[in-house]
Formats: structure tokens, C-alpha cells, sequence
């Protein structure tokens, strides 16, 4: 790997890196999602799907926070971008942190060069709630100003198509989110859903509350019955009943399966791409062959 491609040897400044100056060409941004790996093995899977996708031309790539920040999400995401020249998105979860702690690492993002936040809440164990807003954070409303007071990054912010689990309702969660746009975040990625229909209803219901932020639809391609179950449990999504029903009738077949979930995956997206979505995020557990097969369907033009 070498850094001939980096952002700087590109001629590129950080500033160029901001992902909000993408959505006024009018065309969707086409964007990858990484988790850090946890050890060498993944890691090289990691940067093999990276290079796999690289042909693709993603507008940005961003690296989740996991493992309560113990995973290297910003060494990560500086080396993507710095190293490699992909736009960098890093995430970055307040829930369990002080403001101090939040402060510092803000400053390290700014100075490797990172000019964008996907701005999180993030879980506690067992579903607790936190309520010291004196010295951490609640909401991920709490957190965008904070980023912003610190430095002028651009910031990106979570919403769900079918509501968070945890909202009170549709409206509510729909406030909330108005609420992390109204505090000086710049769009907002969603949740992966399956149905377009919830992302339509929940689009128009957001852009009738006043929320004109550019809205990047998430989507998973589904790789396996098992692994797909397991997500929807955490997230609160759901599988349309005829995709379920399919996707059984394969189970004991798994290239069938990710065949099924990539025909859904092309099918999702040639739809969203038709009725004007501001962009399409993948979540690609670090692996590309399913990203790949599905842009190659789409024919997007970069
Ligand atoms: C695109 C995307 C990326 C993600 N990346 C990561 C990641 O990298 N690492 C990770 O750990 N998790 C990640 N998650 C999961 C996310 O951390 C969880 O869904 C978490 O439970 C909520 O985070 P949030 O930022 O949406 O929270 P918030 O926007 O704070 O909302 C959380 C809940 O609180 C409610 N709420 C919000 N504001 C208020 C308020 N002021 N008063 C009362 N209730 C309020 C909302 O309705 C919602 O039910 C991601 C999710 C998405 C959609």
C-alpha cells in the first residue's frame, strides 16, 4: 500500500474533504460504510474490499465506532483518507463520554486532517438512559453543537425510516431529528430499511416538518439469513414478508440467499435512485462483492 493516492498527494486540502459541498451538483452521493477490523485477519479483508471498491468512486467513505471507542475509528478513517484519498467520514458516539474526553478527541480528528462527523448517540449496555447533560451528552442533539462550538466540521447525523426502537413515535423521533438539523448538522444517513415505502412515508413526513437537509438512504445488502435476523433485531427494522419468506426458502443455499439479497439490494436502490434519494450509503461489513455487483447493475454515472 502505498501513499501515492493520498489526499494531499492529490493535491487535495482537508478542506476539499467536506462532504456537504458534494449534494449541491443535485446528483446522489454513492458512499461505503467500514467497521474497524479486530485483528490482522481482518484487517487485511478489510483493505482487500477497499481496493475492490475503489473502481466504484464512492463520494465518501465512513468508518463506524465500535467497541466503546476502543477500535481505532480515527486512525482508521485519517488512513483512508490521507493514505489511500478517500474522502473520509469518521463516527463518532458521545454516549459514556465527558465533555473534555469529546473535546480532545475533536481536536485530534481536526488536526489529522478529518472534516467529517457522522455525530452519534450511541448505546449503553442494556438499553440504559443517560441524563448527566452537565458533563457528557444525552442525545446526539446534545453532541452537534458541540462539535461545532470545537471546530467547523461538517456533520452528518442517524435517522430511521421506521423509527428508532427506543422513540416515542414516528412524529417524536421526527422532531428529534429536526431538532439535530436545527443544532448545525448538514444531512442525515438512515437506518438500513428494506421497504422504500417507509423511507417515502418518512421523507415526506420529515420534509413537511421542515427538514430540507439532504436525506442518504442506507442500505445492507443481505448475505446471509442468519446474520440479517440478528440486525433487524438490534436496529428495529423489518423485512418485508415476501423477501422473508424467500430468503427461508434458500437459507439451506447461501449463494442463493446473496443472490436474493442483491436482486433486493439492485431493486431497492434503482427505485430510490429514480424517486430522487440525495444519495446511497452501503453498509458493506467490510466486504465488496455484493456493493460491486449491485453498482454495477445500477450503471450510476460518477
Ligand atoms: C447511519 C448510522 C450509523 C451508525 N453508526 C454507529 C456507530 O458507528 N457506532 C455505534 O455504536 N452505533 C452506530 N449507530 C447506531 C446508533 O448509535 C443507535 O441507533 C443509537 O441507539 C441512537 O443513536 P442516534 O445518534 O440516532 O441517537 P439520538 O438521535 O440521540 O436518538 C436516540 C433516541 O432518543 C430519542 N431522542 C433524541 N433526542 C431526544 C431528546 N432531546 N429528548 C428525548 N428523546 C430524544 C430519539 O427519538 C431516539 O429514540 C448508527 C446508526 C445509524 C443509523
Amino acid at each position: 500500500m502505498s501513499k501515492e493516492n493520498g489526499w494531499a498527494a492529490a493535491g487535495l486540502a482537508p478542506e476539499d474533504a467536506r462532504i456537504d459541498n458534494l449534494f449541491a451538483a443535485g446528483q446522489p452521493l454513492i458512499s461505503f460504510e467500514f467497521f474497524p477490523p479486530k485483528n490482522e485477519a481482518g484487517s487485511e479483508q478489510l483493505f482487500q474490499a477497499i481496493e475492490e471498491l475503489r473502481p466504484l468512486r464512492p463520494d465518501f467513505v465512513s468508518i463506524t465506532r465500535t467497541g466503546g471507542g476502543t477500535l481505532p475509528t480515527l486512525d482508521l478513517t485519517a488512513r483512508i483518507q490521507n493514505e489511500l484519498g478517500f474522502r473520509g467520514a469518521s463516527h463518532l458516539t458521545c454516549v459514556g463520554h465527558t465533555k473534555p474526553e469529546m473535546a480532545e478527541y475533536l481536536d485530534r480528528l481536526w488536526d489529522t486532517g478529518i472534516r467529517n462527523i457522522i455525530a452519534l448517540r450511541g448505546d449503553l449496555p442494556g438499553g440504559q438512559l443517560l441524563t448527566d447533560t452537565e458533563n457528557g451528552f444525552c442525545y446526539a442533539s446534545d453532541l452537534v453543537p458541540f462539535i461545532r462550538s470545537r471546530h467547523d466540521f461538517c456533520i452528518g447525523v442517524a435517522g430511521y425510516p421506521e423509527g428508532h426502537p427506543q422513540c416515542l413515535n414516528l412524529t417524536r423521533d421526527l422532531e428529534y431529528l429536526k431538532l439535530k438539523i436545527d443544532n448545525g448538522s448538514h444531512f442525515v444517513i438512515t437506518q438500513l430499511f428494506f421497504d422504500n415505502a417507509d423511507f417515502y412515508r418518512w421523507r415526506d413526513a420529515a420534509q413537511k416538518m421542515g427538514i430540507s437537509a439532504p436525506l442518504v438512504a442506507g442500505i445492507m445488502p443481505i448475505m446471509s439469513v442468519a446474520q440479517i435476523k440478528r440486525f433487524v433485531l438490534m436496529c428495529g427494522a423489518k423485512i418485508p414478508q415476501s423477501l422473508l419468506v424467500k430468503l427461508e426458502s434458500l437459507e439451506s443455499d447461501p449463494m442463493a440467499v446473496h443472490a436474493a439479497g442483491v436482486e433486493h439490494a439492485i431493486n431497492q436502490c434503482e427505485d430510490l435512485l429514480a424517486n430522487d434519494v440525495a444519495g446511497l450509503h452501503f453498509y458493506t461489513l467490510n466486504r465488496s462483492k455484493a456493493t460491486v455487483l449491485i453498482e454495477q447493475a445500477l450503471n450510476v454515472k460518477r
